[in-house]
């Protein structure tokens, strides 16, 4: 029996060409929609309907706290206490927020740890963010070292590079799991490794955050920041979360760019008061945040507290492992995943790169309802997610995908 089989139902399928059985193995670029999300949004139109300017104060969940509902949540899939996180504005702006705050480039020390394939968002703002503090992107953005030439590595390799380069090193600024081959990066070891030649560890979860397991507070990683719509089916658009760490939050010389949001509470309202950060991740929030955004992250997150994040897990692991063994037994000649074996390194999603390039395939799988993401030149990425994706779906996408290859090839 699968103990999460029940949670299934709790999503809405998208349908279309009139196929209402879609499978769907997007969700690491855009979760479904959880069925309890339209209340939630419903209530919050209502109250500003009903209640105006009072739903700040007076609202069921009120507006002024209404980013505290998240924080328990949160807390719990990024392993962290609850003084360290926050959900505000979205991914890219949080980056560069937190960047303010961890990159203090410093004569030779000055320099900007990547992986390879990065996600084309990080990398334009780790650029800027170079480029902002007269630094040279050309010289002082450096690369993870890789295996091959679709930017895998191992941690072997991590370790020895942050050692031979450390004096370099001011930050180092990677994916929990890269977006591109789907490998997860042994975080513990490599901020313990950074941590003794004094680099910060910065990290975008964006493609890990509800999809592998976290102990961010543990591991001492500096901060991190991630998104809500992949994984945490939060909608388009959702609301980002950030990370930092406790032995940061009581650093009074760290600084940041602050908002009234930022302020304590108490004196939040209060004219001409200087500014006096709230003692925990909050003092990074500038804004009053995107309400009907963040509802559907209230619903969604209940799902995940509901479901447990170990049995998620130990789900996903068995889904991804058998959408693996069959893609091996059945299409060996055309394809070749790059994601690695070893579940340590890997979250649901499996990288496939087509040995003949066909842009045609992802055509070809919708027509016959397959949802599926591709990356040029010849990368398909496949997510079976563990919330609502099922064994029978990696089944039929193999078949389908199986008798497309030979229909194409017999062409
Ligand atoms: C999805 C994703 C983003 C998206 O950034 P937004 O600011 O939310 O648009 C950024 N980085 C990575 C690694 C991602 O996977």
């Amino acid at each position: 029996m699968d103990p999460l089989r029940k949670f299934q139902k709790r999503f809405h399928k998208p349908k279309f060409n009139g196929i209402d059985k879609i499978i769907y193995l997007c969700g690491n670029s855009l979760g479904l929609q959880p069925i309890d999300t339209y209340d939630y949004v419903n209530k919050e139109i209502n109250n500003w309907k009903n209640l105006g300017v009072d739903g700040h104060f007076s609202s069921e969940r009120p507006w002024v706290t209404y980013h505290e509902n998240l924080t328990n949540y949160t807390a719990e899939i990024v392993g962290s206490l609850n003084s360290e996180v926050v959900v505000m504005n979205s991914l890219s702006v949080n980056l560069h927020l937190l960047m303010i705050s961890f990159y203090k480039p410093k004569n030779l020390k000055r320099k900007i740890l990547i992986e390879q394939n990065s996600f084309p968002s990080d990398q334009f703002v780790v650029q800027s963010q170079l480029k902002y503090h007269n630094k040279d992107p050309k010289k002082d953005l450096l690369f993870l070292p890789s295996l091959d030439n679709n930017g895998l590595t191992s941690t072997d390799q991590i370790i020895s590079f942050i050692k031979k380069y450390h004096d370099q090193i001011s930050l180092i600024l990677i994916g929990g799991v890269n977006y591109y081959t789907g490998q997860a990066f042994d975080i513990k070891a490599i901020t313990k490794i950074a941590q003794e030649f004094d680099c910060i560890v910065g990290l975008d979860l964006a493609h890990a955050v509800g999809n592998i397991k976290l102990s961010l507070h543990d591991w001492g990683v500096d901060f991190a920041a991630w998104c809500g719509y992949k994984y945490l089916n939060g909608g388009p658009g959702c609301p980002s979360g950030i990370f930092i760490h406790e032995k940061h939050l009581k650093n009074k010389s760290i600084t940041r760019f602050e908002g009234w949001w930022g302020q304590k509470k108490s004196i939040r309202f209060k004219p001409n008061m200087e500014f006096s950060a709230e003692p925990n991740a909050e003092a990074w929030q500038l804004s009053n945040p995107p309400i009907l955004s963040m509802a559907p992250l209230i619903s969604s997150l209940r799902i995940f507290h509901e479901s447990g994040l170990s049995a998620l897990r130990n789900k996903s692991i068995m889904l991804t492992g058998y959408l693996e063994f069959l893609l091996s037994e059945q299409l060996n000649k055309h394809i070749k995943i790059i994601t690695p074996k070893e579940k340590d390194q890997r979250g649901c999603q499996l990288s496939i790169i087509l040995k003949k390039s066909s842009h045609n395939i992802v055509m070809n799988l919708r027509e016959h309802g397959v949802i599926i993401d591709w990356r040029d030149p010849n990368v398909m990425r496949v997510a079976p997610v563990p919330l609502y994706n099922t064994y029978e779906d990696c089944y039929k996408f193999v078949n389908i995908l199986s008798d497309i290859f030979k229909i194409n090839h017999s062409r």
